[in-house]
């Protein structure tokens, strides 16, 4: 399938670009340390505030959970299985504004996103790989230095963030003026992941204790559950733990706790076993809500050439 481009940068432009992306790419140490710890340290202040007795209503869990699942709409459907994989084909506009939702993840922005996890596909469990967590040695604690790599670790090794090269992963992304242009103004995406539900927070009670209140909870508590409790387990548990039905290249598996908070990624050996495929829940019990809003998004027209594995493939490669 062809990526949808429409409209093409003069090939100057193009040529410079990889140099711009590269700058963007340098999670250096210190944005490694921002990225993991602030939103810890914001979940932490929150919780002193709950022991405090500042109670927590409908607004701030509301502003936490509505801001969580368009989020992570945004990475998982987005970054993940259209901009990474390329699973399915999506209108304009919808194609941005998933890249906008899925920059205010905290997790980088989306062309170095989609490079890195097609890079982890490449090179799966192997060298090369940013954050296997099979690449420290045998034995419970090599695994344990193994599992914190996987999960954040690797956010702090520049091997793993910007390795030489990694723009060739994306030529198609970066090629795209808005998915560039999103790209670009990645730290302003940030910004309004917290502006947005601090002003909601502020309207919704009328006080300023009510705007910190959601930017706490709509931002950084919200960037911990997703990131730090959910999400980033795709890489440390997803490659560790579970079952594995399916022949892959790799250590991958799926996890069945981590299905829902996941949005369907913890399928994760079904996921690596057919990369390409927008589903990532295979059988009728593995709830996959990722898929559901791309079935969703093709009944309005707004999603095609969804791709899903034949009955045939899943055959060949179902171990029982
Ligand atoms: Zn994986
Ligand atoms: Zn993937």
């Amino acid at each position: 399938m062809d990526v949808q481009i429409a409209s093409e940068l003069s090939p100057d432009l193009i040529e410079s670009r990889p140099a711009r992306l590269d700058n963007l790419a340098r999670l250096d140490r210190r944005l490694a340390w921002v990225v993991t710890c602030a939103p810890a340290v914001g979940f932490g202040v929150a919780m002193l505030l709950l022991l405090c007795g500042y109670p927590v209503g409908a607004v701030e869990i509301g502003l936490w959970l509505g801001m969580h699942i368009l989020i992570l709409i945004g990475v998982e459907v987005g970054f993940h299985r259209h901009f990474a994989h390329r699973s399915f084909n999506l209108r304009r506009p919808v194609r941005v504004a998933l890249a906008i939702l899925g920059s205010m993840a905290f997790q980088g922005p989306v062309i170095w996103w989609a490079a890195t996890h097609r890079r982890h596909h490449n090179y799966s469990d192997k060298p090369g790989d940013p954050h296997s967590p099979h690449l420290h040695g045998e034995g419970p604690q090599r695994l344990m230095r193994g599992l914190f790599h996987a999960h954040m670790g690797w956010l702090f090794v520049p091997e793993s963030t910007r390795a030489v090269g990694w723009d060739r992963y994306a030529h198609d992304l970066y090629r795209d003026k808005a998915v560039f242009k999103v790209h670009t103004l990645y730290f302003y995406w940030l910004l309004l992941g917290f502006v947005i539900p601090a002003i909601l927070g502020g309207i919704l009670t009328r006080t300023w204790m009510g705007a910190f209140l959601g930017f706490l909870w709509g931002g950084l508590v919200r960037i911990f559950m997703m990131n730090h409790v959910f999400y980033w387990c795709i890489n440390s548990v997803t490659h560790t733990f579970g079952t594995r039905p399916f022949v892959s290249n790799d250590q991958s598996t799926n996890n069945i706790w981590l299905a829902i908070p996941t949005l369907g990624q913890s399928w994760h050996n079904n996921h690596h076993a057919f990369p390409s495929s927008a589903m990532m829940g295979l059988r009728w019990w593995e709830v996959d809500i990722g898929g559901w809003v791309v079935r969703a998004l093709e009944r309005l027209n707004l999603a095609w050439d969804v791709k899903t594995p034949s009955q045939a493939m899943m055959r060949r490669l179902r171990r029982n």
